[in-house]
Order: C-alpha cells, then sequence, then structure tokens
C-alpha cells in the first residue's frame, strides 16, 4: 500500500475564485510508503512544497482553519486590505 496526501485549500468548498488551486487540480500532493514514519516525512514534504509555492498559512477561513492556496490568499490579501 502507498498512501497519497494531498494539501487542499482550506477555501475550496466556499472558493472566492474558480481559479483556487484545489479546484483547478494544482493541490499540493506527496507519496509515502505504508508507515507513520513515512507518512509523516511526506507530510512535511506536502508543506514545503506548499509553503514555496506561496500557500499560506490562514489563521481561520470560513470557520475552519489550515493552509489557503496562493490563488485565494491573493483575493484574501486585496480584500483585507481595501
Ligand atoms: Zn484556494
Amino acid at each position: 500500500m502507498s498512501v497519497v496526501i494531498e494539501l487542499r485549500c482550506v477555501n475550496y468548498s466556499a472558493p472566492l475564485t474558480d481559479e483556487c488551486f484545489s479546484l483547478i487540480d494544482k493541490g499540493v500532493f506527496a507519496h509515502a510508503e505504508d508507515s507513520q514514519k513515512s507518512v509523516a516525512s511526506a507530510y512535511k514534504l506536502a508543506l514545503d512544497f506548499a509553503f514555496n509555492r506561496g500557500w499560506v498559512e490562514a489563521p481561520k477561513v470560513n470557520g475552519r482553519t489550515g493552509m489557503i492556496c496562493p490563488n485565494c490568499a491573493k483575493l484574501l490579501e486585496a480584500q483585507s486590505s481595501s
């Protein structure tokens, strides 16, 4: 068995934009072997990918916490600065 980890934008259930990465299948993926150790390191790898690609940690979006994709992050930033 192998394990696939996908980080989804916390905004995907109520996206601000049709360009939300999780709607256009540009989420962050990592593959792990079937062990806790491998899953843990794949998760860390996925987080690193996400930060490197402009994902940001959102304090709370739609009542949920987690990462938001670069496109939603841009819109949130534009909304909060206007
Ligand atoms: Zn998004």
